[in-house]
């Protein structure tokens, strides 16, 4: 095990030479939560793209049709800023909780924690051994049990990021999409094929090589963390004032040390490579596997747990840590209005659009019989989950003509149509222009209303 040291990220050496860390395994109360969560998330994760609500997939980014699913609620183009505010509004939160919590989602709930921690970690575990198994066995000659074991971990790793990769794509292009396109020949979606490929690819030497770099200089979260921490966040910690001065365990020896024996436990379970001794750092993931290495020390030498625990700066300087500050206040309110503006917009949001543009370069044309036409080219999204039977319908004194009469809509689907109003030039305002609201009915009901503005002839 390499010595930890404070200047740098702990697993860059001088040179810029990587440490390659072999955590241990470790047992606990903490971990048995964490695997808990995690078993709940990876689940999640893998049954929702085969789930529907309201016979759309509960969630799908489709971004190559700009539609979004989540949970029943589908999201077009046009209801881009109710997103908005729910992203900015999920920063904020972040942010709070980041202040109020620390980094509870990176230990917790990050994909990249979930993944590392619980999947790849334990097949890694199960066929190469302990940190000290797998070190030695890295430094070993190759022979056929090396051999072996790599070639076993690898294929693991392989099956497992391709599922993911697939379950991804599940995300984008819809599960009954990748079900179609797995039974099809790649040639027909060369696009889906490599972006499938290339998820596949990052997926594997992530969590192959990557690892703990992802946290440490590549995720912008952690990088953050440094302004949204303050003495009153939760942190985990060490207990210095407990702990100090550490000093080894001897037998027979009357000890006038703190509760540390020094037994760098807690170094060796850290998938960071971090001594959280050293204080509060950056690389911290709040994994708490430091945590349950210490109680498990403390256990054995009768001592009370929680030398390692969640706590925070001004807890360990003696003072009372306080919950509510500016800081949360303001992150609370904005995260609070933000959500209330999206939820509002959400409500009230139509869930069938009507947009009519006129085809470039027209404006009207006027017939023998002294009529103006207004061309239109409409299109109907449907946002709910039933198919839709609009009926155009115009005041007394307008004719409206459409190309698709009935204009039937699928449901999460745009029809196109092609409408023409006629009204006589007689009648026609002398201003050139008149403002018209068509009614779109659905059966006997008003679905939605569309307002246009015709053209014709000036005196
Ligand atoms: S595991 Fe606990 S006792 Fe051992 S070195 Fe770490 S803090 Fe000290
Ligand atoms: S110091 Fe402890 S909580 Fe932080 S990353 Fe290391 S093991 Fe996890």
């Amino acid at each position: 095990m390499h010595t930890p040291i404070k200047d740098r990220v702990t697993t860059i050496g001088k040179g810029g030479r990587r440490f390659w860390l072999y955590p241990a395994k470790f047992h606990g109360l903490w971990l048995k939560r964490r695997q808990i969560l995690a078993a709940v998330l990876i689940l999640f994760f893998f049954i929702v793209p085969w789930t529907k609500v309201n016979g759309t997939q509960t969630v799908l980014l489709d971004v190559a049709e700009r539609k979004f699913a989540i949970f029943g609620a589908v999201f077009w183009p046009q209801d881009l800023i109710i997103f908005w505010f729910y992203l900015v509004g999920t920063v904020i939160l972040i942010f709070l909780i980041t202040a109020q919590w620390g980094r509870l989602f990176c230990g917790w709930a990050c994909p990249q924690t979930v993944f590392l921690e619980h999947v790849f970690r334990r097949i890694e575990t199960w066929v190469e051994g302990d940190g000290n198994q797998r070190r030695r066995l890295d430094k070993a000659p190759w022979t056929l049990t090396k051999v072996r074991k790599k070639a076993t971990k690898y294929f693991l790793f392989l099956i497992v990021s391709s599922h993911f990769a697939n379950t991804v794509l599940c995300y984008f292009v819809g599960t009954d999409q990748v079900i179609n396109m797995t039974f099809s020949d790649p040639r027909e979606n060369w696009s889906w094929f490599g972006f499938m490929a290339f998820v596949n690819f990052l997926f594997f030497v992530n969590f192959t090589w990557f690892r703990e770099q992802f946290c440490l200089i590549a995720c912008p979260y952690g990088r953050f963390q440094s302004v949204l921490l303050d003495g009153d966040s939760m942190i985990v910690g060490y207990d210095y004032n407990r702990g100090e001065p550490r000093g080894v365990l001897r037998k027979k020896e009357k000890r006038d040390k703190g509760d540390c024996i020094d037994c760098n436990r807690c170094v060796a379970v850290c998938p960071t490579g971090i001594d959280i001794r050293m204080g509060l750092q950056m690389e911290c993931i709040n994994c708490t596997a430091c945590m349950d290495a210490c109680d498990e020390i403390m256990d054995k030498i009768n001592k009370p747990r929680k030398l390692i625990g969640y706590t925070s700066v001004a807890s360990l300087e003696g003072r009372n840590r306080r919950f509510f500050r500016a800081r949360t206040l303001v992150y609370t309110g904005l995260f609070l209005a933000l959500f209330t503006v999206g939820s509002v917009l959400l409500v009230n949001k139509s869930e069938i659009i009507i947009r009519m543009v006129r085809p470039p370069g027209a404006s009207f044309t006027l017939n023998q019989s002294d009529e103006i036409t207004n061309h239109f080219q409409a299109k109907a999204s449907n946002k709910t989950p039933e198919p839709i039977t609009l009926k155009p319908s115009v005041p007394e004194g307008y004719e409206l003509v459409a190309a698709l009469d009935p204009w039937v809509v699928p449901p999460q689907e745009t029809v196109q149509n092609q409408i023409f109003i006629r009204k006589k030039k007689d009648n026609f305002s002398n201003t050139g222009k008149e403002s018209l609201t068509i009614r779109f009915y659905d059966g006997e009901a008003v679905a939605t209303e569309a307002k246009i503005t015709l053209m014709g002839p000036k005196p």
